[in-house]
C-alpha cells in the first residue's frame, strides 16, 4: 500500500516513494512511503504560511477540541498503533503500546494548555499606563524528528505547536515513516483547517534541508544527531529562525557501594538495554564503586543473560532488534573499538540469527573502561554499556559530569546525603535518584545541557518558550 503526503488539506502523491522494511523480518513490507520533491516542501510551505493568519485567530477552544479528538483516537488505537510502530521501530509490542499512549495523552494534555496560555499584566512605572504581556504564536514551525520514538517526538512537537495556534510542517524519519502517517491521518479526518498540519516525508538532504533553509518557516523544533543538529543551527540561526535542537547523550549512572543492589541492577538493565538502548536518555556509563564493582557486574550480566532478544512483537521478548543495517554496523563497529581499546567484553556484542532474518544484536556490556575511551566519549545509540570502576562518590560525580553531553544522570544510593549532593552537581537537564536515566513523564520539561541541547525545554508547561513569541503592549489608561 502507498502513503502520501499531507499538502494543503490533500494527500498528494510523493516524486518517487521508499519501502517500510519490519527490522526484525526484513521480508515483512510494512508499505512504500512517498518521497517529497523539494517543490512540494515549497507548496507545504506555501499552504502553511497561507493558513497561518486564520489558524492563529482561532479561539482557544476551536484548538482544544481539535487536540483533544486527535488525542482520543490514538488512546482508542494504541493496540493498533503500537502494533504498527513494534513492526516498524523494533521496539517491544509493550514498550511501543506504551509509546503510543503516550502520544495521545500529550494531545489531550495540551489541548488543556490551549485553555491556559499565560499572560501578564503589570503596572508601568510611568502614571497612567498599564502594560500587558501576551504570547502569540510563532508562524509556521518546521518539525524534523528521528526514528527511535516515531510517534511520541512527532506528537511532543506537534501538539504544543498546534495548540499555541501555529502552522507546522513535520519531515519523520525515513525508517519509521509508517507512525507519522498515521498520525497526520488522525489530524487530517480530524478537521483541522487546510495547511495547518502538512506531512512531507523523504531525506533530510531534501526536505529536511529545504525547511531548514526556507525564510517562510519561522523555527525549526530537531531531534536527531548531534552532526545534523549542529549543521541546522547553523544554517536556520544563520537566517534567524528560532531554533530547539535535542541531540545525543553519554548519560551516567552511577552506583554507590550503599545501593540496593537489586535496584542497581533493575535500574541499569532497564537504562542502558531497553528498547535496544536505542534512546538518547540510554545510560551508556554505568560508573560503579570498587567496594560493589564485583558483585555488580555479576548480577547485571546474569540479569542480561535472562533476556530474550527476539521479534518485537513476539510475546516473550524483552529486547527487539536495532532497527536497520547501518545502525547494527554502527554498533559492531564500536563493539570493535572498544576491544581494541582494552575495555574487556564481559556478554554479548555479537549477531544473533533467529527464525526470520532481523538485525538482532546480543546486548553487549564493556568491563574495566576508562572515560577517556571513545566507547565513552562517543554516543553509539545501541544496546552498549560500559562499566566504569571508581575509588568513590566525589571520583563519580566527576566522571558523570567529564563528557561533552548533559542530558541526563542518574544515581543509586540509599544515602539521602549523596542523592541529594548529586542532584545538585550533575551537569545535565534531567536527573533521576534510584530509577533509570531513560523513562520520563509527558508533562514536565523533557531537555538537556551541555551539547545534548539548544534553545528552551520540550513539553509540558515549558514548551510555551519555544511555540510562542512574547509581546509587551503599553496601554495609556482612559
Ligand atoms: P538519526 O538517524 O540518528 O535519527 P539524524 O540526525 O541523521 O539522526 O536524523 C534525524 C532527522 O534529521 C531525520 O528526520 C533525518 O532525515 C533528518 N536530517 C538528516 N540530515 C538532514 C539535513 N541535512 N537537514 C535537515 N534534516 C536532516
Amino acid at each position: 500500500m502507498s502513503h502520501a503526503n499531507l499538502i494543503a488539506g490533500e494527500w498528494v502523491k510523493g516524486q518517487d516513494a521508499v519501502p517500510n522494511i519490519n527490522p526484525s523480518d526484513t521480508a515483512d513490507v510494512i508499505g512504500d512511503y512517498d518521497r517529497a520533491s523539494a517543490a512540494q516542501v515549497e507548496d507545504a510551505i506555501a499552504a502553511a504560511r497561507a493558513a497561518a493568519h486564520a489558524w492563529a485567530r482561532t479561539t482557544v477552544q476551536q484548538r482544544a477540541d481539535l487536540l483533544d479528538k486527535v488525542g482520543t483516537e490514538i488512546l482508542a488505537r494504541r493496540a493498533e498503533l503500537g502494533d504498527l510502530l513494534a513492526r516498524e521501530e523494533g521496539k517491544t509490542l509493550a514498550e511501543a503500546t506504551g509509546e503510543a499512549t503516550r502520544a495521545g495523552m500529550i494531545f489531550k494534555f495540551f489541548a488543556g494548555e490551549c485553555l491556559r496560555i499565560p499572560g501578564e499584566r503589570l503596572g508601568s512605572v510611568r502614571p497612567g499606563i498599564d502594560i500587558e504581556i501576551t504570547r502569540e504564536p510563532v508562524g509556521v514551525i518546521g518539525l524534523i524528528t528521528p526514528w527511535n520514538f516515531p510517534i511520541a517526538i512527532p506528537a511532543w512537537k506537534m501538539a504544543p505547536a498546534l495548540a499555541y495556534g501555529n502552522c507546522v510542517i513535520i519531515k519523520p524519519a525515513e525508517l519509521v515513516s509508517g507512525s507519522a502517517w498515521a498520525l497526520a491521518d488522525i489530524i487530517h479526518r480530524a478537521g483541522f483547517p487546510a495547511g495547518v498540519f502538512n506531512l512531507v516525508m523523504g531525506r533530510g538532504s531534501v526536505v529536511g534541508e529545504k525547511l531548514v533553509t526556507d525564510p517562510r518557516i519561522d523555527a525549526i523544533s530537531f531531534t536527531g544527531s548531534v552532526p545534523t543538529g549542529q549543521s541546522i543551527l547553523a544554517k536556520a540561526a544563520g537566517r534567524g529562525a528560532k531554533v530547539q535542537l535535542e541531540m545525543g547523550g553519554k548519560n551516567p549512572l552511577v552506583v554507590l557501594a550503599d545501593a540496593d543492589m537489586d535496584t542497581a541492577v533493575r535500574v541499569a538493565l532497564d537504562g542502558a538495554f531497553f528498547q535496544t538502548g536505542q534512546r538518547c536518555t540510554a545510560s551508556s556509563r554505568l560508573i560503579v564503586e570498587e567496594a560493589v564493582h564485583d558483585k555488580f557486574v555479576g548480577a547485571l550480566t546474569e540479569a542480561m543473560r535472562k533476556q530474550v532478544v527476539d521479534d518485537a512483537r513476539k510475546p516473550g521478548t524483552t529486547i527487539g532488534p536495532v532497527v536497520d543495517q547501518s545502525q547494527l554496523d554502527q554498533d559492531l563497529r564500536y563493539i570493535d573499538i572498544g576491544q581494541k581499546e582494552g575495555a574487556r567484553l564481559v556478554i554479548g556484542g555479537e549477531r544473533l540469527n533467529r527464525e526470520k532474518s532481523g538485525f538482532y544484536l546480543a546486548p553487549a556490556l564493556f568491563d574495566a573502561t576508562r572515560n577517556d575511551m571513545r566507547i565513552n566519549r562517543e554516543e553509539i545509540f545501541g544496546p552498549v554499556a560500559s562499566v566504569i570502576p571508581v575509588r568513590d562518590y566525589d571520583e563519580a560525580l566527576s566522571v558523570a559530569n567529564d563528557t561533552t553531553f548533559g542530558l541526563c544522570s542518574g544515581i543509586v544510593t540509599t544515602s539521602l546525603k549523596k542523592a541529594a549532593h548529586f542532584r545538585r552537581n550533575a551537569e545535565t537537564g534531567m536527573v533521576m535518584v534510584n530509577l533509570p536515566t531513560a523513562g520520563v513523564d509527558y508533562h514536565v520539561p523533557f531537555g538537556g545541557r551541555k551539547g545534548s541541547s539548544y534553545g528552551s525545554r520540550e513539553q509540558g508547561r515549558y514548551a510555551v518558550e519555544f511555540y510562542t513569541q512574547v509581546k509587551t503592549a503599553y496601554v495609556m489608561q482612559s
